[in-house]
């Protein structure tokens, strides 16, 4: 046992190095990298790739996993969960046949540049070859992977929300369409308030809004001696240890929200990971519970601390003032009802609180048909256009505000949009619970959110990967999950 532990500590330490190289290439690739450098980057790739591979695939070191699997009840609770983890991360090398891994490594590092320039000319046929590719590997890993609990799509879902498969996701969004749709309907059929046009029409400089990004970095004391911040198409955050979490951001100058609220969203998968116990950096169990643990985080920060009225009522002052003519004579009610409000609208990460999770069931849908084989690539937009009309109520007249909007699938992340909704589902459970402890609004009036990021550190942050999602949410709520918090969230915010 002594040998099989010193055994596996000395292969984390080598493993962690390689992980730490791929993840900054990754981050390079994302924010800096000329265009033309792709091809070169693959190649390049590709060697590393094997290199991993063959470390991780070394005889001694998955017997010593294998060993040390058997044996987890002797081992200290965070190596158990270490094993554990790595033994189901074994199964990948184990049951798939190396070449098919290795190729796919490779499709899925180049797919984002042809994702990206196939959203750019709104051309899903540039895509679609790639995505084919994508989906068919996951056919094939699901049926690599099956064990007597996971068949098919629960294989995949499992990957990013453990104890999460088709059984427990159908009830939950079953909920959501029986609860939320009808609802949606009422509140869209409502009289609508109307916004000064200027908050639309007028031009914000991307200087100034990188000026009021930097200032709400301030404001969530999100330390910058251990993140940046930069700008990517698509916003995201890329953490390696509780020192070096950085977030990415983007600047549309036609809407003045849209930055604002990535950059508190990616600051809330940041706080959450910097605010991991350090011992977890040179492990495996730094990072998230799960993605959906990792969203309720950025969903808490971004919508009720982000959007709430304590919050602009103390910051509206230095948007005006970083903004003063596109902002002159617009009242605070009218900006807090402007980001405010819910509309049927096409883009996910643009949508409101209200609607967001029947974005994500539209993705959920689909990526169960296309897994389970009932669904081809090709028939992909079609689909989604008639989905996102029955539930947003909305159809998107090209593929780029349609099936192209998102980076996600070019990665090969299949089984990961379902955490999003469950994010959200989770922040407003976690929320109830945090303001049972404390005055939340009167700690955002008078600027300590470093007393709710200590709350949140507490309750949820420190354990690193160390919980599983169902252990976070009980001892930072004492209940398991109930949907019910997020549709009475919902509910009383939107009723019109
Ligand atoms: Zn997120």
């Amino acid at each position: 046992m002594e040998q099989a532990i010193q055994t596996y500590l000395d292969m984390r330490k080598r493993l962690k190095a390689y992980e730490y190289f791929d993840w900054l290439a990754g981050w390079d690739r994302e924010t800096e990298a000329p265009k033309g450098s792709q091809a070169y980057y693959s190649k390049m790739v590709e060697v590393m790739a094997l290199e991993r591979y063959a470390l991780e695939s070394q005889a001694d070191y998955m017997n010593a996993i294998e060993t040390l699997y058997e044996h987890l009840d002797t081992l200290d609770p965070d190596l158990r969960v270490e094993i554990k983890n790595a033994n189901k991360a074994l199964r990948m090398i184990k049951c798939v046949p190396k070449d098919e891994l290795i190729a796919y490594q490779v499709l899925v590092s180049g797919a984002s540049n042809v994702w990206a320039q196939a959203k750019d000319n709104d051309d899903f046929a540039a895509f679609e070859k790639t995505l084919e590719q994508v989906i068919a590997f996951n056919r094939k890993l699901v049926k690599y992977l099956e064990t007597d609990t996971l068949k098919g799509y629960d294989v995949l879902l499992d990957l990013y929300e453990e104890g999460m498969g088709v059984k427990d996701y159908d009830a939950f969004f079953d909920h959501l369409r029986t609860e939320l749709v009808p609802f949606v309907k009422e509140v869209m059929d409502a009289p609508k308030k109307t916004y000064p046009r200027r908050l639309k029409s007028a031009r914000y400089p991307k200087d100034l809004q990188h000026t009021f990004s930097m200032y709400l970095l301030d404001v969530f004391k999100y330390d910058q001696s251990h993140g940046v911040l930069k700008t990517s198409a698509h916003p995201f955050t890329s953490g390696v240890a509780s020192v070096d979490t950085r977030i990415t951001t983007h600047y549309d100058e036609t809407n003045i929200t849209s930055s604002i609220f990535s950059t508190i969203h990616e600051m809330g998968h940041a706080i959450y990971e910097m605010q991991n116990d350090p011992k977890y950096d040179e492990t495996n169990l730094h990072g998230g519970s799960s993605l959906g643990i990792h969203e309720s985080q950025s969903r808490l920060y971004e919508n009720m601390i982000g959007r709430s009225r304590a919050f602009w009522d103390t910051h509206y002052g230095a948007l005006v003032n970083t903004f003063p003519k596109q902002l002159k004579n617009i009242s605070l009610d009218d900006f807090f009802g402007y980001i405010n409000q819910a509309k049927r609208s096409l883009i996910r990460i643009e949508a409101d609180e209200l609607t967001y999770a029947l974005h994500v069931m539209v993705r959920y849908e689909l990526e169960k048909a296309m897994i389970n084989g009932r669904l081809k690539v090709s028939d992909l937009p079609k689909k989604w256009r008639l989905l996102m009309g029955r539930y947003v109520g909305k159809r998107p007249a090209n593929d780029k505000e349609g099936v192209l909007q998102d980076i996600h699938w070019s990665f090969g992340s299949i089984g990961y949009f379902p955490t999003y909704a469950l994010g959200s589902a989770y922040a407003a459970q976690i929320y109830d619970a945090m303001a049972k402890d404390l005055d939340i609004d009167q700690l955002i009036r008078t600027n300590q959110i470093s007393v709710i990021n200590a709350w949140l550190k507490d309750h949820v942050h420190r354990f690193g990967q160390s919980k599983t999602p169902k252990e976070i949410i009980m001892h930072a709520t004492g209940k398991p999950f109930d949907p019910s918090y997020y549709v009475t969230y919902l509910k009383d915010k939107f009723r019109p």
